[in-house]
């Protein structure tokens, strides 16, 4: 079965030049780190059209297909673009999501609208600007966007998100009757839910069911006993109350690799399993064909980006560790410190020099967990050098912060031998455009002060 993008860290034109040095989309990375600054996350545009491209093949053999890409894994107004290209839809989770992709004239018929708790302003600027599918998560939200849909005098098409009692753990999984999560509603309160809609919201039109188990996932079967969960329950509401649904939305989840331990499913294994799955499922139910959403995160995005820092200072604790330090950190990468994340990296202008000692890569922020690989091979380094840290495309800007007001990085995308800023560097203005000084406690600035 043939390779797909989230199965390597390394962007699909990652390449080692005949001077040792990183190359991705062409270009030299030390290079680009000279002229954008560092650190620099850089988005590799083959990388991220051939993910795409691969999950529309992979899910191609099914006529009625539509692939979301969940957005909050990294959302910019480019991505969007990109997105519209490839044919692609958005799954978008606030008022911020919605607003950045209609910003980028992105055809709003193809975003869905997930949330355990929207509000009534995202809600409206979601009916404001054509949301095509609002997947509503508990009672609360049935009858707020049914008022907002009754005040505005629209119809909506919703989706209800479900809890399907599975649940997982990265490399495996266990299956509950009932489980506690914050998002969707519980198998028994579907009926009722139901019941609501047809007797009292009468400006939502329920089109189907949305699922989404979890995410880096590296196991296919949960995918089939998720298509057969979901059948089952389109064919208990179809006997129950008469209606036929036609959209199952199975989210997103599949893994990608950070390092060589992890070894996720192509994404035509997955495809593979969900489309046997339903073939099955419709045959026991007897169910017609409905269409089928998938929406992945992690596994468009990740692999196509990498984050390059600069070394600085380095430290040999004494019988100890050694740190090497990078002008980065958890502020531009907070999976480390969250969720213990491992990483692989090289020093990209000594890419292909043979790893002398085991260091830490330590960040530059005010914490001490701050550390973005622990104990790897690395080549001798200095300061100066370019470290790269592969597998940093999603979930690392989109969760960015501007800790020990440090501004944001930039972020460029390349391709054929081209870089093109599509995120701005912030600068120390922008941290503080925001701050107010209370007029009670306005001192006058000094002559010759910088913000005279
Ligand atoms: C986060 C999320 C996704 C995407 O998950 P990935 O693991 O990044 O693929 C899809 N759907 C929903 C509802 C989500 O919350």
């Amino acid at each position: 079965m043939q390779n797909t993008v989230n199965q390597s860290i390394m962007p699909v034109t990652a390449k080692i030049n005949e001077n040792g040095v990183l190359e991705i989309g062409g270009c030299n990375v030390v290079e680009l780190a000279e002229k954008y600054g560092t650190p620099l996350y850089v988005y590799d545009e083959d990388t991220l059209r051939a993910s795409c491209r691969q999950y529309k093949q992979a899910f191609s053999p099914y006529e009625n297909v539509s692939v979301l890409f969940a957005s909050k894994a990294f959302m910019t107004q480019t991505i969007c673009a990109i997105l519209k290209e490839e044919g692609l839809g958005l799954d978008v989770v606030s008022g911020g999501e919605i607003f950045t992709a209609s910003s980028a004239n992105f055809p709003m018929e193809r975003c869905y609208f997930n949330g355990n708790n929207k509000s009534s302003e995202e809600l409206e600027l979601a009916l404001e600007t054509g949301v095509g599918r609002i997947t509503v998560d508990n009672f609360f939200e049935l009858e707020l966007l049914d008022s907002i849909a009754k005040s505005k005098d629209k119809y909506v098409n919703i989706l209800l998100r479900i809890t399907p009692g599975i649940e997982c753990h990265t490399h495996e999984y266990i299956q509950t009757g009932h489980l506690d999560s914050k998002f969707g509603f519980d198998l028994s309160q579907l009926d009722e839910a139901i019941e609501l809609i047809q007797e009292r919201f009468s400006n939502l039109t329920l089109v189907g069911l949305h699922a989404h188990i979890g995410s880096q996932i590296f196991e296919t079967q949960v995918y089939s006993d998720l298509v057969a969960i979901v059948s089952e329950q389109f064919a208990k509401i179809h006997d129950k109350f008469g209606i036929m649904l036609e959209e199952m939305n199975l989210g997103g989840g599949l893994g990608v690799q950070y390092t060589s331990a992890d070894d996720p499913p192509s994404i035509f294994a997955i495809s593979e399993v969900i489309l046997n799955a339903l073939r099955e499922n419709l045959v026991k139910y007897n169910l017609p064909d409905p269409k089928i959403i998938i929406e992945p995160g992690r596994s468009i995005v990740c692999n196509a980006g990498v984050t390059l820092y600069a070394v600085g200072s380095s430290k040999q604790v004494p019988e100890g560790k050694k740190y090497i330090a990078v002008d980065g950190g958890m502020a531009d990468n907070p999976r480390p410190s969250m969720y213990q994340a491992k990483y692989d990296a090289l020093v990209a202008n000594k890419a292909n020099q043979k790893p002398e000692e085991t260091v830490t890569i330590a960040g530059r922020y005010c914490e001490s967990g701050d550390i973005l690989i622990n104990d790897i091979e690395l080549p001798e380094t200095e300061p100066g050098d370019i470290i790269c840290i592969f597998s940093t495309g999603a979930y690392n800007y989109s969760m960015s912060s501007n800790y020990n007001r440090i501004p944001k990085p930039a972020a460029i995308i390349v391709q054929n031998a081209q870089s093109d800023v599509i995120i701005k560097r912030e600068t120390y203005q922008d941290l503080i455009l925001h701050d107010v000084i209370p007029e009670r406690l306005m001192c006058p600035l000094g002559d010759g002060h910088p913000l005279s």
